[in-house]
């Protein structure tokens, strides 16, 4: 394997999702001079955008699709393989593509993001969202139903039941609330009456253009179309995408074959234990969920430990020793390094196995992705430059912005006591359709202010913007 390397690079990173781009991007500045290699198996990849720094560790960004070429004009030492990475050999540094080239590394970092937990592979009518293809097949399938079948608790089937109309939706939860990955109970109550309450007007349509690929004319290279509502060609949907952005419904119609607004049934404790072809379905008990020949959307699954994803380690797993955690992810310590030596990992694929700051949890987002990326390339590069490097300070407090039911939703810390046990109290100030603000208090205490030492008093820094 090694003697057929067709060049090694200084520093090899896998997947043109937010985490691999970031890195790239950290790495990049910070050692001009350094030979590094983008491995993507997307055509186009993720930047982050229009980045606002809104506290100490509070950020908001927008994501955008853009040809890789916008990258490698960028910076000049960089060289974008558009290829999946087919096995790695960690002993031997490096690492084969689908197209059968082999590439050494110095230090790699793999950021190969997720792919959502299917309930199954093989019913036609059953549909996984993760990436623009996966998005424009739901619209196309959409157009054509008249009732569909959601399951799944997180962030994206929170969007979807919102945004989806002329349409029937039957919302399958297995909680006993909406949304409890992301807050309560009560929270979900607060959010309720919006499912039933007219969408406010839309906002101006967004600009932003995102990137489709055309099939590359013989000899030639793929072009790209700033076209944000024109459907990819030429990307096979079994090709792993980097999963979508946080208005990842923006420019798709979510309308289903029928006139009329939103109307959704939620199915509480409800979880999917068989999926009936439309012949099954006669025959079967009365309980049964129907779906009378529409599209069946499945989103991702939640469970207590995940987000619904599982992280995408397989091409790199055999003939390497790494230590994988209980969520599948590739274990990695406070500085992003996994248990095989110089081999790094970023984003959903890797799973944060240090002690955790008693305010901070891993939640696969692009935050988090943007963060570990960034944080990985500093690492990788500190490494190599053979400078100290402590863990940064964006894992001390978690903290994301998004928005749920057109509510700007600001979340920090243990935002639902997670893992506080018995010893927690929740402040609660809710005022109908206006505002909902939780604050919980461990041990008589709102939260460990000592990280944020002298900035408390920084006239910048305004705890109040938090519940802005
Ligand atoms: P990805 O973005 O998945 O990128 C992985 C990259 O690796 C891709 O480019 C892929 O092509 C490449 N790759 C994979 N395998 C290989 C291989 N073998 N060889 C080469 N390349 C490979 N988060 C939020 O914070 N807010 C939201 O509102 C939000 N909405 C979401 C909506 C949807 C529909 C989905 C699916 C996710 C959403 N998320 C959201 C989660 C967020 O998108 C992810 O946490 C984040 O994108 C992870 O980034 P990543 O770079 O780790 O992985």
């Amino acid at each position: 394997m090694a003697n057929r390397k067709e060049k090694t690079f200084r520093f090899i990173i896998v997947g043109g999702g937010i985490a691999g781009v970031t890195c790239v991007e950290q790495l990049s500045s910070q050692i001009p001079s350094a030979d590094v290699a983008l491995i993507t198996a997307s055509p186009h990849i993720k930047t982050v955008t229009n980045y606002r720094q809104v506290s100490k560790t509070l950020e908001e960004f927008d994501v955008e699709e853009q040809p890789s070429s916008v990258l490698e004009e960028k910076f000049p030492n960089l060289t974008v393989i558009h290829s999946a990475v087919q096995s790695l050999h960690t002993r031997s540094h490096s690492l084969e593509t689908t197209d059968g080239r082999v590439f050494g590394y110095e230090k790699l970092c793999i950021c190969g993001g997720g792919r959502p937990k299917l309930l199954t592979q093989e019913n036609p009518y059953v549909l996984g969202i993760r990436d623009t293809d996966s998005a424009q097949e739901l619209q196309k399938r959409l157009s054509k139903a008249k009732r569909i079948v959601v399951v799944g608790n997180g962030g994206i089937a929170l969007e979807l039941v919102y945004e989806v109309e002329g349409c029937e939706v039957i919302w399958a939860v297995k909680d006993k609330a909406i949304g409890n990955t992301f807050f309560d109970a009560g929270a979900a109550q607060f959010l309720i009456p919006s499912l039933e309450a007219d969408k406010p007007e839309k906002d101006a349509p967004c600009k932003r253009p995102r990137y489709t690929t055309e099939e590359p004319a013989p000899g030639g290279s793929h072009t790209f179309t700033a076209d944000r509502n024109a459907r990819r060609q030429g990307s096979s949907s079994t090709e792993a995408g980097s999963a979508l952005g946080p208005d990842w419904h923006e420019g798709i119609v979510l309308q289903g074959s029928e006139q009329g607004t939103r109307r959704v049934s939620l199915e509480y404790q409800c979880e999917v234990e068989k999926i009936f072809t439309s012949e099954e379905l006669l025959d079967s008990p009365p309980q049964t969920l129907g779906h009378e020949n529409v599209g069946l959307a499945s989103l991702h699954q939640t469970d207590q430990r995940a987000t619904g994803v599982v992280p995408n380690t397989e091409p790199f797993l055999h003939g390497n020793n790494f230590a994988l955690a209980d969520d599948g992810g590739l274990q990695v310590d406070d500085h992003m390094m996994t248990s095989e030596p110089d081999v790094y990992a970023a984003g959903d694929v890797c799973t944060a196995c240090w002690e955790h700051s008693p305010m901070w949890q891993q939640m696969r987002l692009w935050t988090q992705a943007r963060q570990m990326g960034w944080y990985a390339g500093r690492c990788m590069a500190a490494h190599v430059l053979s400078e100290p490097i402590e863990l940064d300070f964006c894992f001390e407090l978690f903290s994301h912005i998004t928005k749920f039911f057109n509510y700007k939703v600001v979340l920090l810390g243990k935002f639902n006591g997670q893992g506080l046990g018995s010893d927690h109290e929740l402040l609660v100030r809710c005022t109908k359709g206006l505002e909902y603000v939780k604050v919980v208090l461990s041990g008589g205490r709102m939260m460990d202010l000592t990280p944020y030492g002298e900035e408390l008093l920084n006239p910048n820094i305004d705890i109040e913007d938090y519940f802005d």
